[in-house]
């Protein structure tokens, strides 16, 4: 089967996984949260207390899993949904350092080329455009400044969680891209033939059209650029 696969790109924060999930739900395809399989690793590995020359050895025991109920992404460790306990402050900065490791991203590199060859997807992430889905046949780099993501992320958060101080999340979001961009193993970039949107000052139902005028463009135009 020939599958649709549209490959979302960003920094944390710029808007990906709500606007993905807007977009994918309109056109009926799955969305990916691909941040959400590098939580769990951290999760797996912060839980057990794993010492990082052990990661390595350590991931052949994580069963790292997802599943889709009515179109909505659950993550499962073993066989616990640990959807919701991926979600702090914590989890991302872990996230970001076991993201680094190249045998992490090699565990987690088929399972999502196989949802994404079994199904049409937007899949979202730092690397999709790049090295997971280069063949994707719509790529689009995601982004705002480091001010205006920190102050989305503050208000999601101060709701959950009561109040973290932005600063704080600031500098988080800073040193996360900072992870992300220096790496040396799949580093967030742009792919040459992404589309890039700036959100900076864009609401969600602007961007989410934007995100989805440029897909259907790309597809009646025969996918690629
Ligand atoms: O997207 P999210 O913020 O949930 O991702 C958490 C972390 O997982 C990111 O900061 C990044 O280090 C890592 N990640 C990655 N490659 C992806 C998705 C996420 O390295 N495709």
């Amino acid at each position: 089967m020939n599958t649709i696969n549209i490959a979302i790109d960003g920094p944390a924060g710029a808007g990906k996984s709500t606007i993905a999930k807007m977009v994918s739900a309109k056109l009926g395809y799955i969305y990916v949260d691909t941040g959400a399989l590098y939580r769990t690793i951290a999760l797996y590995i912060t839980e057990n207390n794993i010492p990082d020359d052990e990661i390595v050895k350590s991931l052949d025991g994580a069963e790292v899993s997802l599943k889709f109920i009515d179109g909505a992404q659950r993550v499962y460790l073993g066989d616990r949904d640990v959807s919701d306990l991926i979600r702090t402050p914590e989890i991302s900065m872990a996230a970001s350092k076991v993201s680094t490791i190249p045998a992490v991203r090699d565990y987690l590199f088929e399972m999502q080329k196989k949802i994404a060859r079994e199904n049409n997807v937007i899949m979202d992430g730092r690397d999709i455009g790049t090295v997971v889905l280069p063949d994707a046949q719509v790529k689009i780099f995601l982004t705002a400044s480091a001010e205006e993501r920190a102050s989305r992320r503050y208000k999601e958060l101060s709701d959950k969680l009561g109040c973290p101080c932005y600063e704080e999340i600031l500098s988080d979001i800073i040193e996360r891209d900072r992870n992300d961009m220096n790496r040396k193993t799949a580093p967030l970039r742009q792919a040459e033939d992404a589309v890039l949107v700036d959100t900076t000052n864009l609401g969600l139902e602007e961007s989410a059209e934007e995100i989805s005028r440029i897909i259907s463009e790309k597809l009646s135009s025969g996918g690629k650029m």
